[in-house]
């Protein structure tokens, strides 16, 4: 097929997945990453390594800050699809790190859109997140709704990447497909996530920070379901009669937004209840007040994903949990 795709963010979680999945397909893969230290590098390193064996697979270690160096990937050779994940990632983090939030969510999103304009990019997907639906969203969440309230940087940060991709599409006509991603969990996960470090505070006995007293949902969804959505919305080009929602005379562009959710809320206690069942452990627990920057509730609606591809995330969370804890067992050995 010698269908070539640029994937940033490959040395993290989805990225990871994401690539595994292609090269798979048959798709020649290039990743690039900074190997940041948000989270342990060695994990990357490790994602990194089970990526690097595969002949159609290559890696360059970019900032995409870095304008020059994503000059140079952009005059290399022809990317036919673009899957921009790499970012800096976190909501609770973004309250002490504001800088690294534009230099990788805003600059850095600037220089993969001038590089998909040069190159003519046949399709360009970013990672958006749930984050955009801020303080006045009802659930559940629409991709017809407004999004212009959000109540930390790293969403504002996500928002500004979608406002910049849509006038890239508008002005360029390069097409473009943003995805709304809702907590996503599994194996090869994210250490600074909830369930990942819950799991690690169990097994070591600590107790584990539960805010707003536990009064929160989440729409948690297993990575296998992002995958395959991602990989259905790769074909589907969007055309002009794409929706925007908030800007109808920008109506031509080739833009389409959409969530990528498991659409079924999860009381946080009910989180921690199945994560006990799958680690066969009691939780000990912190009942702390709310976050700032944190939302109540997500919620994905996901009719237009359902519309677009014939497909929605259905992984039952106890079924996508035991996968992770099988998995984190596994890699950290039994001896916890
Ligand atoms: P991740 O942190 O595991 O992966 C992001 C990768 O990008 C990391 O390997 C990091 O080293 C790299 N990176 C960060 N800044 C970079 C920079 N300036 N230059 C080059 N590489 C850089 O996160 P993830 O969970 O795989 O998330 C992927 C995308 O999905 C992100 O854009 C994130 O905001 C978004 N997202 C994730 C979730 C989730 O629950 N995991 C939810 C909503 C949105």
């Amino acid at each position: 097929m010698d269908t070539r795709v640029l994937i940033t963010g490959v040395a993290g979680f989805i990225g990871f997945h994401l690539a595994r999945r292609l090269l798979a397909d048959g798709w020649i893969v290039q990743g690039l990453d900074n190997l940041n230290d948000y989270y342990d590098p060695n994990l990357k390193k490790d994602r990194l390594a089970q990526l690097e064996g595969h002949p159609a697979f290559q890696f360059k270690k970019i900032d995409l800050a870095d304008r020059s160096a994503m000059e140079t990937l952009f005059a290399g050779p022809h990317f036919d699809v673009v899957i921009h994940l790499a970012a800096q990632a976190g909501v609770r983090y973004s309250l002490q790190a504001p800088h690294s939030y534009v230099d990788s969510n805003v600059t850095g999103f600037l220089h993969i859109l001038e590089g998909c304009r040069a190159q003519k990019v046949g399709h360009l997907l970013f990672a958006s997140s749930s984050s955009v639906y801020g303080a006045n969203s009802q659930l559940p969440y629409s991709v017809h709704d407004p999004v212009d309230h959000p109540v930390s940087l790293y969403a504002a940060t996500k928002r500004a990447g979608e406002l910049m991709a849509h006038s890239y599409a508008h002005l360029y006509g390069i097409p473009c497909t943003g995805l709304r991603f809702f907590t996503v969990y599994g194996p090869w996960g994210r250490p600074d996530m909830a369930y990942f470090s819950f799991t690690q505070k169990i097994l070591g006995g600590e107790k584990i920070p539960v805010f707003n007293h536990g009064k929160m949902q989440r729409d948690f969804t297993y990575i296998d379901d992002i995958i395959e959505g991602v990989t259905r919305l790769v074909p589907k080009i969007p055309g002009p009669q794409a929706f925007w929602p908030a800007d109808p005379a920008s109506s031509a562009a080739p833009f389409q937004i959409h969530n990528i959710g498991n659409h079924t809320p999860v009381a946080l206690t009910d989180f921690i209840q199945t994560l006990e069942e799958c680690l066969d452990k009691k939780a000990e627990i912190e009942w702390l007040p709310m976050q700032d920057g944190d939302v109540v509730a997500t919620y994905a609606d996901v009719s237009a994903l359902q519309e677009a591809v014939a497909f929605a995330p259905d992984t039952p969370l106890r079924t996508g949990l035991q996968h992770f804890v099988d998995w984190y067992r596994r890699y950290y050995g039994n001896a916890q």
